[in-house]
């Protein structure tokens, strides 16, 4: 009888530790900015919404006949029906019956002072894109911050090296830090490293070529871009220029920069696009790296 007391003592005692732990792990961290509405020329906005999205793996991928379920919201990986042709950069279905009247829109030298307001149209517009980031837009807090923001809104961060060189005019060992030192510090803020590289200029060598490959990073260049001429560092001449270019056609991988024009002329070049037929390319549906 004194046994089985003990051991309810015991476990009473148990029982009270475990609480006493339990409260202690629950006390609420001293989180004190709320989710203001945010002015979206100030960069230093906060994240906390951001906190809330982090991927559950719960190894859903085992349940394939279950799809259904997800119909409701964007499934997180669509099916892999495109790829990017190593010729032209343009990308095209990866077989027959897949819309093939499409364009790719990929956003460089990101993220500067426009790309979260260029992140939150296009996902207003419901439009997916590749936002290519370089290392040294990236040594603040704030600046993390972004990224993971863009991140969380379902768009794709590339890597465009850590400090936007020219390839071709640095050693092998130099260049290899451009491409793994960016990909590390990604990782470090979004939890995964880019599947995309955009050289600077589009200027590879035999080199970045192989780092790309071991870093498991699609390579692409671009069909056409000219937000860096003068002409069309205008928010109007340039959303004419990117819908009506001769260069425009299925499968263009379309190049824009985080720049106050870009960002301007953004809804525009959406719609002029969406009005000449085309629509846009998940890169979560582009084939990568095995
Ligand atoms: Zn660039």
């Amino acid at each position: 009888m004194k046994k089985i007391t003990t051991g309810i003592s015991l476990l009473l005692l148990i029982l009270f530790i475990t609480a006493c732990n339990n409260e202690s792990v629950d006390e609420p961290d001293t989180e004190t900015a709320g989710n203001e509405e945010v002015d979206p020329s100030n960069e230093a906005e906060d994240s906390d919404s951001a906190e809330q999205d982090l991927p559950a793996d719960d190894g859903a991928e085992d349940s394939e006949e279950s799809d259904e379920e997800v119909t409701e919201e964007t499934p997180d990986e669509p099916e892999v029906s495109y790829q990017v042709n190593q010729n032209n950069w343009a990308v095209e279905p990866i077989e027959e019956g897949i819309d093939e009247k499409v364009v790719l829109l990929t956003i460089d030298d990101a993220p500067d002072g426009q790309a979260l307001e260029m992140a939150q149209t296009l996902k207003s517009l419901e439009v997916p894109a590749i936002f290519f980031v370089n290392g040294h837009f990236l040594a603040t807090d704030e600046k993390h911050d972004i990224l993971k923001d863009i991140h969380d809104m379902g768009f794709a961060i590339g890597n465009h090296t850590f400090n936007h060189p020219n390839l071709q005019d640095i050693s092998g060992e130099e260049q290899r830090q451009q491409l793994v030192d960016l990909n590390d510090l990604i990782e470090s803020i979004i939890g995964e490293r880019p599947q995309f590289f955009r050289a600077p200029f589009g200027a590879n060598t035999d080199e970045s070529l192989a780092i790309a490959e071991e870093e498991n990073m699609v390579v692409m260049n671009w069909s056409y871009g000219y937000d860096w001429e003068k002409d069309y560092q205008d928010a109007t001449n340039l959303a004419d220029i990117m819908v009506n270019t001769e260069f425009l056609r299925d499968g263009a991988n379309l190049l824009m920069h985080d720049r106050t024009w870009t960002n301007e002329a953004l809804p525009d070049i959406v719609s002029g696009l969406r009005e000449r037929g085309y629509s846009f390319v998940d890169p979560d549906a582009i084939k990568k790296v095995d």
